[in-house]
């Protein structure tokens, strides 16, 4: 866990959140300004700032948080569905702890803006 992380902070549960899916090694949780109908961020427990940081040493919970993508989207009836990352400020990133976003309910548009 990182210090003053707000992400590892959701994690640990210090700080509320409204959670969709846990396991030992990730979390998922709905975003609180969301951008679809639904709209949730599903990240490792352990602390990685980014796909920036993703390595050999790291990459089996990226893996992990497909896996639970794919079963969590199923039980909640998502058919359609886009799984975004952003990666530094000119990509949008707010939180500097791997998240991949899960939007789903409306029409969405391509490229993204
Ligand atoms: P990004 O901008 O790609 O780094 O995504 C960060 C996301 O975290 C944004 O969509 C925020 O709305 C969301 N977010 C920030 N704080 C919280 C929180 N306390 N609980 C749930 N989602 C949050």
């Amino acid at each position: 866990m990182k210090n003053d992380c707000l992400f590892c902070a959701i994690a640990a549960g210090e700080i509320p959140s409204n959670k969709v899916y846990e396991d030992d090694l990730c979390y998922a949780f709905y975003d609180i300004a969301p951008q679809a109908p639904t709209h949730f961020l599903v990240i490792p427990k352990s602390h990685i700032g980014s796909v920036a940081e993703v390595s050999g040493d790291n990459s089996a919970v990226v893996a992990h948080i497909f896996e639970v993508i794919a079963k969590v989207t199923k039980e909640l009836g998502l058919e359609s569905y886009r799984v975004v990352s952003n990666i530094g400020e000119q990509a949008g990133q707010s939180v500097h702890h791997l998240h991949f976003h899960v939007l789903s309910g409306r029409d969405m548009t391509w490229p993204p803006g």
